[in-house]
């Protein structure tokens, strides 16, 4: 744990040292829980960006996009049930004075007890061997079954005590459980008190007209009440989904943990529109997919699993999470849940408006139901950056760190190098650049030795460096340096375009 915790502590590092992520207002000693992205960093998440996108409205012709306004009319947020309902409860220790989420806490101790019993797992097929029954074994060994028994009593207390805003309850459970405080080591805690996790602001420019609006705290809801204007003007067919990706805002209780968890931050959201009675099949149907897009950037498929919701939002009637297994474990990087046809029907009450399809095939109107996948474009970010990060020792004895970027997402995909600074070799590199640059993101540099100039280029991820040397000048051909093997071919000019293209391709 002590080396998960100073891996991401590395990669924070890393990601400042190498222009990925800067604290937000750093020269003010910054401001919780907002990050800006460095030159390294925009390109990065530009590209994630643009692979999600092809991927959903590219590769779908039954999905388009639409970038609808952070603002919106205020109401909207009552009628998804945001004002009344996107609360989390906090609780706060007295001695550390730190404040946590109280269902979090809970869960921690969950994680916990769930950790316990896989040991006893593991440690069984050690003893057992190649006879180990795994699904016997947990349906039978008594420390397991003690420890299940206390999940679901645990799960019995705090789903009800959530749903029915039972604070006290929720506060009584951490006592019983004698949940500490990791910081202080104490269980002094306040009583558990309802949070807004809704950023406000006003718009007017008087006090007496000005309206109370929120910042959105999620991009669904511009689909939503817009989802009659797409249709019609796109002429899609049920089924049919709008994509979109911008900021939302949330007023986050625990923002401890980089861009995992911030105030501002970025979604990529897709909802898909359908017959009732047919969203389960497509629910299935986007877990797939969703999944396979994931496993599709090169990302070992073990680093990531599925977690079906035992506790379903007021909204869905099944859910789950994509978890990614970042330095800080397993944690939710991705949402896909099946809303039915909650939030359409309430802006139909809330607004007075029909928001009826018209099925042609089935004769029939219809509130569509709906199946969305929703994606933290930050949080996707900081997937690829952990995985990515890795210090190998190298043969010679020496140490490099290497981003080991999925070659279509790294900022750059080439590094020119002029071997040196004279007899036309800068003249030639550029030409090479001025030929690459059109198609993809170059860097040219003539600075310091070529080790140090690939090391550079590790540290950002570039799958290639190209060295212009005197032989080039001779014979049209360059020095290609592959990022992870480190292997150098020699190759002329005219090759590097289909080099890089066909590693792009392959990822
Ligand atoms: P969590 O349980 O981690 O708070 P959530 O279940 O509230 O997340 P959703 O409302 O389903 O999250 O949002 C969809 C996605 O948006 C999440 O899977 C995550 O990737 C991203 N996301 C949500 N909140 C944040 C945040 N504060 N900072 C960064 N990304 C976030």
């Amino acid at each position: 744990m002590a080396n998960q915790e100073d891996l991401f502590k590395k990669i924070i590092a890393h990601a400042k040292e190498y222009g990925f992520v800067f604290q937000s207002s750093e020269i003010y000693d910054g401001l919780s829980a907002v990050y800006d992205y460095g030159p390294n960093g925009t390109e990065l998440k530009n590209n994630i960006r643009a692979y999600w996108w092809k991927a959903m409205v590219q590769m779908h012709e039954n999905i388009v996009g639409i970038d609808s306004a952070i603002f919106m009319h205020p109401t909207i947020w009552k009628a998804s049930g945001h004002v009344d309902a996107f609360n989390d409860p906090l609780i706060d220790n007295k001695d550390s004075k730190k404040r946590y989420r109280a269902d979090v806490l809970v869960e921690d101790h969950m994680a916990k007890i769930e950790g316990k019993i896989n040991k006893e797992v593991v440690k069984a097929r050690k003893h057992f061997g190649d006879a180990f029954d795994e699904q016997q074994f947990l349906e039978t060994n008594p420390r397991v079954l003690a420890n299940k028994a206390k999940l679901e009593d645990i799960k019995g207390r705090l789903y009800p005590a959530m749903d029915n805003d039972d604070m006290a309850a929720i506060k009584q459970l951490i006592e019983d459980l004698e949940i500490a405080c990791p910081i202080s080591g104490s269980r002094n805690w306040t009583e558990v008190r309802q949070f807004n996790l809704m950023f406000s602001t006003n718009m007017g420019s008087t006090a007496e007209g000005a309206t109370e609006i929120f910042l959105r705290p999620e991009t669904a809801q511009g689909i939503f009440v817009n989802y009659l204007n797409v249709q019609k003007t796109s002429r899609m067919k049920i089924p049919f989904g709008i994509a979109q990706t911008g900021k939302a805002f949330r007023n986050e209780i625990v923002a401890r943990q980089f861009i995992f968890r911030m105030r501002e931050f970025e979604q990529m959201e897709m909802q898909y529109f359908v017959r009732p009675g047919e969203e389960i099949k497509w629910y299935e149907y986007w877990k797939e997919q969703r999944m396979k897009w994931h496993v599709s950037t090169g990302i070992p498929a073990e680093k990531f699993r599925f977690h079906d919701h035992d506790k379903l939002a007021h909204y869905a009637n099944a859910a789950a999470d994509i978890e990614f297994e970042f330095p800080i474990g397993f944690k939710e990087l991705e949402g896909i849940h099946s809303r039915t046809d909650f939030d359409l029907s309430a802006h139909e009450k809330f607004s007075g408006k029909k928001l009826r399809y018209h099925d042609s095939e089935l004769n029939e109107s219809y509130v569509p139901y709906v199946v969305e996948t929703s994606i933290g474009l930050d949080r996707m970010f900081l997937a690829i950056l952990s995985h990515a990060y890795t210090n190998e020792q190298l043969e010679d004895g020496s140490s490099r760190v290497v981003m080991k970027i999925p070659s279509v997402l790294a900022p750059y995909k080439v590094a020119v190098f002029p071997l040196t600074k004279k007899d036309g070799l800068p003249e030639k590199a550029r030409e090479i650049m001025d030929g690459l640059k059109e198609d993809y993101m170059c860097f040219y540099e003539e600075k310091d030795t070529i080790g140090k100039r690939y090391r550079r280029h590790d540290a950002i991820g570039t799958p290639y460096c190209v060295t212009v040397d005197h032989q080039t000048l001779e014979d049209n051909t360059v020095t290609i340096r592959e990022r992870d093997s480190m292997k150098q071919d020699r190759v002329s000019i005219d090759k590097i375009g289909s080099i890089v293209a066909e590693k792009l391709k392959a990822n």
